[in-house]
This record gives C-alpha cells, sequence and structure tokens, in this order.
C-alpha cells in the first residue's frame, strides 16, 4: 500500500529555525514553491454567541490517486481545478479557534512539525489571531489523525496548550489507543499509528471523552459521522440556521459534494463514510445550514446546494 510522506513521518520533529532555513533552501532551488511558506490571515465571523476563526496550519499535498482511487484521472482533475499541482492535490489544513463567554475552544490542532515546512504552522496563525496556545481552555478533536493531532504536543513530548482540556469522542479514543493496534496495522502504516498513541498519552490525564448527540458548550454539539475514522464526529454550531463544522466527513468541496459516493483514500470505512457525508449534505442544504471544511479552499466557509441528485458547493467567503 502506497503511504504518502506525512503518514509515515511520525518521527520527524524538526525544531522550527531549522526548518524555516531548510525550507528557504528548498524555495531557493524551486523545489518549493515560493508561496509554500505563506500564511493565510485569519478568517473571522460571528455565528450565534460564537466567535469564529478559521486559523490556517498550513497546506498538505495529496496524490489524486488517495484523493479519489476510482475516479477517471481527468474528471477528477477538472473537479479540483487550480487545486492540482502535478499528480497531487493542494489540500488546506484549516483549524478552527471558537471564543464564547469565558471558553476559548480549538477544534483540531494541524500537524505540528512533522508536517513541516508547508504545514504544522498553528502557532504562528494563532499568533495572529491574537491568542496565545496558554490561552486555550478546550481542544475538542473531530477525529485522530495526524493532520488534526500531531499539532498537539511540541518537540519537548508536553502538550502545547498547557491550560486546556482535551475532548475526543470515546470511540475514537478507545480505536486508536487499543494495545494491539500496531501489530494489527500494516508495517508502513505503524508508524502513523505510534504518532497518534504518543500525542494521545500526552493528553491522557486531561481527556474527557463525549459522545454523538452530546453539547459539549452550549451551542456546540456533536454530530455521528463515523466512516473516515471509526469514531469521526462533525459538529454543528447553533445560531441563525446553523454552522456544521465537517472535518474530515467531507475532504474536497469540489470532488465530493458532485461525488458523495465517491471514495476518499484515507476513509477507513467508505460505506460509512459515504452515507455520514450525504447525512450532512442533506442536512446542511435543506436546513440552509453553512459549512466549514478542514481541507476545503482557505477558509472553507460555504454553502450546499441540492442539484440533480447530488450538490454543488457555494463558497461563502
Ligand atoms: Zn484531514
Amino acid at each position: 500500500m502506497h503511504t504518502p510522506a506525512f503518514l509515515g513521518s511520525s518521527n520527524l520533529i524538526l525544531d522550527r529555525r531549522k526548518f524555516m532555513g531548510v525550507a528557504a533552501g528548498l524555495i531557493a532551488a524551486g523545489v518549493l514553491p515560493k508561496h509554500a511558506l505563506a500564511l493565510a490571515a485569519p478568517y473571522t465571523f460571528k455565528q450565534g454567541s460564537f466567535d469564529v476563526t478559521v486559523v490556517s496550519d498550513g497546506t498538505i499535498m495529496l496524490p489524486l490517486s488517495v484523493v479519489s482511487p476510482e475516479a477517471k484521472p481527468e474528471e477528477l482533475a477538472a473537479l479540483l481545478g487550480a487545486q492540482v499541482q502535478g499528480d497531487k492535490a493542494q489540500f488546506e489544513v484549516s483549524p478552527l479557534l471558537l471564543k464564547s463567554g469565558s471558553d476559548v475552544i480549538l477544534i483540531d490542532t494541524g500537524g505540528g512539525g512533522a508536517m513541516a515546512p508547508t504545514a504544522g504552522k498553528l502557532a504562528d496563525s494563532l499568533k495572529a489571531a491574537g491568542t496565545e496556545p496558554g490561552a486555550i481552555t478546550k481542544v475538542i478533536y473531530t477525529h485522530a489523525h495526524p493532520d488534526h493531532l500531531w499539532g498537539t504536543i511540541g518537540g519537548d513530548g508536553k502538550s502545547t496548550f498547557a491550560n486546556a482540556s482535551f475532548h475526543v469522542a470515546e470511540a475514537e479514543w478507545n480505536f486508536w489507543v487499543a494495545e494491539d493496534l500496531v501489530s494489527k496495522t500494516p508495517k508502513d502504516m505503524q508508524g502513523m499509528v505510534k504518532g497518534i498513541q504518543g500525542q494521545l498519552a500526552a493528553i491522557k490525564e486531561k481527556v474527557t471523552m463525549f459522545k454523538p448527540g452530546s453539547e459539549l458548550v452550549s451551542g456546540l454539539n456533536v454530530i455521528d459521522t463515523a466512516g473516515h475514522t471509526p469514531g469521526h464526529v462533525s459538529f454543528e454550531l447553533a445560531g441563525g440556521d446553523g454552522l456544521i463544522i465537517t472535518g474530515d466527513a467531507i475532504t474536497n468541496a469540489t470532488v465530493f459534494f458532485a461525488h458523495p459516493d465517491w471514495k476518499f483514500g484515507f476513509d477507513a470505512d467508505h460505506a460509512g463514510a459515504a452515507a455520514n457525508r450525504k447525512k450532512l449534505l442533506d442536512m446542511a442544504a435543506s436546513g440552509k445550514k453553512k459549512m466549514l471544511g478542514y481541507h476545503w479552499p482557505y477558509p472553507g466557509l460555504g454553502m450546499a446546494e441540492a442539484k440533480d441528485g447530488a450538490y454543488v458547493y457555494v463558497p461563502a467567503a
């Protein structure tokens, strides 16, 4: 099985000054594009009682064969448009900062140093948004894949969010911490699993588990979207007609709005993922709810319109 570089590099934690130097060299040599280190500005809007800020962790490149293994390459490339670079597609990595009352909530933590130099920049984005990591009171996860979790601990192995409690879906936690998971995983994916387990072990004492259907803080509700991973969840924020924080239930807006049934290469359970993807799209289209996508073209805010048995993505920012 082909493993993209970003999933196999759990031990690669570069110190920040070193990586900036290395990246600058790669840009000078023409290996990385000039904009590889550019960081999108925080994008803020109001949703009910929440101040929502999209904070960028940077970008990652996924092979087209992962974006949709069964799609015809030409059809996939046409849907992805400007996101395609060679045989890969550029995916944004966009955690969220939510402020409501005394809560300062981070949804997902980006990829950390292992995904440098194009991702792992959450600390810089938080700073640009006027928030220090120590000010975060709650870190809530959609799921435990590296690009959503590995920004949790720093190079010293300690949590970057010293004053936060951590909130993980029970099914997701139980799946990844299982003692026999590494031995049951194909060899080339074992490094990723160990990396995930290391991050989860570091926050173990401060973890609260939750179930779909629960309300984590007033106006923040959990939606079951298992399939991408066994305990994957999305969230809905109250206010107006609602806002759905999709996580990786819909990893690409242009591709999976048009083809909700297509397989995404990293979905653990294709049928479950597709069913929950359609559930979210139907909820959003029929309820006129806004949607946020972690990997969609920045800042990833848009609406779903039902059309010919599928959906059209209408960016709202
Ligand atoms: Zn992801």
